[in-house]
């Protein structure tokens, strides 16, 4: 690569681009020419081949023209003369300048002892010239201005310094424009964040990636915004995803078109994110990619909104339809329950059998019920409570599935409290409950069978019953998430992920709660309590 020209010369010259020759300590001139590089664009011109006034008057239309500020002070720290450009950043006239003390007139009161210094430092001959100094100054409009300065003492023919010459340059515009572009940047970091916006650039040539804070922050990655190999950001999207966002990466770069892809990124910690991301391909002059740049947004919370919001919108259809359904459901319903009470009265039965019609009966009023309660699936039912038995439910219950259970192979043991207190609570709801929990116990009970414990007990003013069984278990992740609506492992046709969402509804209407221990492999207790006042 070209070696640029150094902006700034320590060289006693007067601007590098004028091109004016001036003295260098070897009895030499230089010129410099704008365009080339330091080394060779320095030309060694003679000093005795130009002639002196020639070159004095040069130098004294060049001070006048010159666009920097160019002011000379004598040793009493008074202006002896200034140019055109030194008068217009001062707001005063040449002659109204002349004679004024620089420092007590025209340098910020809070930078005149520093200044004062560089000043005695050059007079002194401990420095030949200042350095770059940027000391700020007040015009007679009482405007502050940012000058960077350099300053050189002009000595007499003996070598000692007899005045100095400042040059300086109003950087007051550049530096805002520094500041402002500063805070911008940090605008821009900011509205990143807020918008949990991610940006990358994709290098063809080194196949490296280079991404964002803010993207380093949503991909919750160790790695530093510097580059990485592309195979290393790949590891950062979800192995599911993998495969799919690398097959849309290479072809948005063999069609030259940018891409569109939604993905999860795993972090280390296990946490999913969901990102949206656009890129643009960049082309050489050969039309051959050169660069991918992409942005990358954090769309995990929008994502679980919409997925609430698909369930309600799930759950107002299944309203709609257990509305028609319970309607349908009625009237045979109410057939059947006729019959049952035509066959109690008209029948001759046996005791036992008496038991079982009545059990039917009191079915089918709990299924009259619960297409009633289907009809208002939204709205929390407002059913009677009443002093219940928990012990009794529980029995009833195993009446209803005593066959199904021993068609599974499934043991029932219920190890139930000898006294219980009564607790107040909806019948018909604490019977779903119980069934739910038992119903799935028995779904998780593989076909060569198993055990259901049913057990009751009290403490302090809560009842508690629990459903253990010795089936398949749960992993983690499905604990964290079974009292979610439509969260089922089962296939579509037995499982739709509401019995727990439902049971839980009810348990927390009663006050109560519902613990779950689950090990994978090991079977699954949930304990429900609920308060006996
Ligand atoms: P469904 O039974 O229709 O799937 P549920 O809300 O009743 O819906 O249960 C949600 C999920 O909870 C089940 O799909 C299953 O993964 C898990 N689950 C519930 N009870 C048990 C249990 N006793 N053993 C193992 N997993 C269970
Ligand atoms: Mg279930």
């Amino acid at each position: 690569m070209k070696k640029a020209v150094p902006k700034k010369s320590n060289h006693k010259i007067l601007d590098s681009t004028s091109n004016v020759p001036t003295d260098t300590s070897a009895g030499q001139s230089v010129m410099e020419n704008s365009a080339g590089t330091e080394a060779d664009s320095k030309i060694i011109v003679p000093l005795n081949s130009i002639d002196r006034n020639s070159l004095s008057a040069s130098i004294e239309s060049m001070i006048h023209l010159s666009r920097d500020i160019i002011v000379v002070l004598g040793k009493n720290q008074v202006i002896q003369t200034l140019n055109p450009a030194a008068c217009q950043a001062l707001g005063i006239g040449r002659e109204k300048a002349e004679g004024k003390n620089w420092f007590d007139h025209f340098v910020t009161r809070s930078m005149r002892t520093s200044a004062r210094k560089s000043f005695q430092d050059l007079f002194s001959g401990k420095r030949d010239s200042m350095g770059y100094l940027v000391i700020p100054i007040v015009n007679k409009m009482g405007e502050e201005k940012l000058i960077e300065w350099e300053g050189i003492a002009l000595k007499d023919g003996g070598g000692t310094p007899e005045a100095v010459l400042l040059s300086g340059r109003d950087i007051t515009q550049q530096k805002r424009i520094e500041k402002e572009l500063i805070q911008s940047e940090w605008d821009m970091a900011l509205a990143q964040k807020i918008a949990r916006l991610g940006g990358w650039v994709y290098n063809m040539a080194n196949d490296e990636i280079r991404m964002s804070d803010e993207m380093v922050h949503i991909f919750g990655t160790s790695l530093q915004a510097s580059p990485v190999p592309y195979k290393v950001f790949l590891k950062l999207i979800h192995p599911d995803d993998r495969q799919r966002v690398a097959a849309s990466h290479e072809e948005s770069l063999r069609t030259g078109k940018g891409h569109k892809v939604e993905y999860r990124v795993l972090l280390t910690d296990g946490t999913e994110r969901t990102v949206y991301e656009e890129s643009k391909i960049f082309l050489d002059d050969l039309d051959n990619p050169l660069k991918v740049r992409g942005i990358v947004q954090d769309i995990s919370e929008r994502k679980k909104v919409q997925d609430r919001l698909m369930h309600a919108e799930k759950l107002s259809s299944i309203g709609k339809l257990s509305a028609s359904i319970a309607h349908e459901i009625n009237n045979p319903l109410f057939g059947i329950r006729n019959v049952l009470e035509r066959t109690r009265m008209c029948v001759p039965l046996k005791e036992a059998d008496e038991r079982f019609i009545d059990m039917a009966i009191s079915e089918t009023d709990r299924i009259a019920k619960l297409t009633r309660r289907l009809n208002n699936f939204f709205s929390p039912t407002r059913e009677h409570k009443e002093p219940l038995q928990i012990n009794r439910i529980l029995e009833e219950i195993t009446l209803l599935i005593h066959k199904e259970l021993e068609d599974r192979k499934i043991k029932l043991q219920a190890r139930y409290a000898e006294v219980l207190p009564e607790v107040m609570a909806v019948p018909d709801q604490i019977k779903q409950v119980a069934l739910n929990l038992v119903q799935n116990a028995m779904e998780a009970i593989p076909e060569s069978g198993g055990e259901i414990i049913l057990t009751t007990f009290h403490q302090d003013s809560y009842l508690y019953f629990s459903v253990a069984d010795n089936g398949t278990g749960m992993t983690e992740d499905t604990r964290k998430n079974i009292f979610e609506p439509f969260f089922t492992t089962k296939s579509k046709n037995e499982g739709t992920g509401l019995g727990l969402w439902v049971t839980n509804g009810i348990v927390q209407s009663h006050g109560g709660g519902i613990e779950v221990h689950s090990e994978c492999g090991n079977g699954t207790t949930f304990t429900v309590s609920l308060p006996m006042v």
